[in-house]
């Protein structure tokens, strides 16, 4: 038997607790004994044991002071009096103060898109946002752009969500009722022109859901992007302020990128540089590889709470299985009055066979292969566990039992080996 280790800390008003779990199956019991303290802006109740597994990176701030517990083995664990939570806090105060006046003068509030490079917290920010609007009472929006490493769904996906309670410590926000499209990729660069007509329509469905729900209209929205901010992938974050019209952009540990938006956006959008937390943990590509799987496997099995999901057997001749972007072809070969990045967003017809094995195929609210699959959102997901070809059928794993919803299934670049 392995000895539990046992840490106490006792923090100074204005610091944070930070810790790693990092050794496969271990498991880290966090406990507030005395004073108050939040995680990414959700408060921590006395005296509740909170569980944080193998991959997690956690930081317990206070305001006020507190005192706390940690049993079992942690990578690091330090106690940090310099963080950047006095300045997010501002930030907050100034997007409270909109949405005052937004509920005041019945129009919408702000629309605030957090940008920067990979590792410097954007998602965590985004988190705290959002809880601490929501601890005001307000139902923001919250917007996922970040295809590789999103909070919302599986990879590969867009999606956005109407935030009603602060995030679960264990679990993030309650994820009932997404709002999902499908991209199929972990970087917009793998489909530029689809990732921005997909952006436009999140952004469209948006402003409609905002004139029938006036709370959440004046609450505004927040959105997390992705860690691309070079040559296309700037023209991805602009495109994307525009389809949101967006009144604030939290730049996040990048003067660069500040400054070119400072230049690039019109006047009345607000472009605030904010530094990055020193507790920022940067993530090699096998761990966000392992994360984006991670996240797969929550979707199918859950994580606190556990999911059933069930497995069956689906005829190759039943399936309506499509892929998104035909090859390209130069604009002489190309149909009149068809450009070539027409074929970037055309449907292209997928067969039953081997090479869907592992694939994660969306599953579409669209019923017939037209132009508007793009425009619809996703029903869910199901994982190909196996190929039969002798029998021409897959063995899916659903969160549905069956039959499959007779409707168009989108294939993803995204695996997933189901060895739960
Ligand atoms: P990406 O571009 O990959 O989506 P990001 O900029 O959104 O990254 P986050 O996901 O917010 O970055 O943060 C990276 C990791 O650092 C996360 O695991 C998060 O839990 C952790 N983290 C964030 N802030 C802190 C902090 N103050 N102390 C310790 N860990 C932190």
């Amino acid at each position: 038997m392995t000895e539990v280790q046992l840490q106490e800390f006792k923090l100074d008003p204005d610091s944070e607790l930070r810790f790693e779990v990092e050794s496969k199956n271990e498991k880290v019991v966090l406990e507030v004994k005395s004073g108050y303290a939040e995680l990414f802006g959700t408060e921590l109740v006395k005296g509740k044991p909170y569980e944080f597994h193998t991959g997690a990176k956690v930081a317990v701030f206070t305001w006020h002071g507190c005192t706390i517990e940690l049993r079992g083995k942690t990578e690091v664990s330090y106690v940090a009096k310099e963080t950047p939570m006095i300045v997010y806090l501002n930030v907050h105060a100034a997007l409270e103060q909109q949405r005052v006046a937004a509920e005041q003068e019945n129009t919408r509030g702000p629309v605030t898109m957090i940008v920067g490079p990979a590792d410097v917290g954007k998602s965590t920010l985004s988190r705290i946002l959002l809880n601490y609007a929501v601890r005001m009472g307000r139902r923001p929006i919250y917007v996922d752009l970040d295809v590789g490493q999103g909070q919302i769904s599986v990879p590969g996906t867009i999606g956005a969500l109407l935030v009603e309670r602060p995030a679960s410590i264990e679990e993030g926000f309650s994820q009932q009722a997404p709002l999902v499209y499908h991209f199929g990729h972990t970087s917009p660069s793998d489909n530029i022109e689809l990732y921005n007509t997909i952006v436009s329509r999140l952004a469209e469905v948006i402003t409609e859901k905002c004139e029938t729900n006036k709370k959440a209209a004046s609450s505004g929205v927040i959105i997390n992007t992705c860690g691309w901010i070079k040559n296309a992938g700037y023209k991805v974050l602009t495109h994307a302020a525009q389809a949101f019209e967006v009144d604030v952009i939290l730049v996040l540990d990048n003067e660069r990128l500040y400054n070119e938006l400072k230049r690039d956006m019109p006047k009345f959008v607000k472009v605030v540089y904010l530094p990055k937390s020193g507790g920022v943990v940067e993530r090699s590509g096998t761990q966000r590889a392992e994360a984006r799987d991670a996240r797969i496997r929550e979707y199918f099995y859950g994580k606190r709470t556990p999911y059933y999901p069930h497995s069956f057997d689906v005829k190759f001749s039943d399936l309506k299985i499509y892929k998104v972007g035909a090859p390209s072809l130069p604009d002489s070969c190309m149909p009149l009055g068809m450009r070539a990045e027409d074929a970037l967003t055309r449907l292209v017809a997928v067969w039953g066979g081997r090479a869907l094995q592992h694939r994660l195929l969306a599953v579409s609210f669209a019923a017939e292969p037209d132009d508007h699959v793009l425009h619809s959102n996703l029903a869910g997901f199901v994982c190909v566990t196996a190929v039969d070809m002798e029998r021409q059928t897959l063995t899916v794993l659903s969160p549905q039992p069956r039959p499959l919803p007779n409707t168009i299934l989108l294939l993803s670049e995204l695996q997933y080996m189901d060895n739960h």
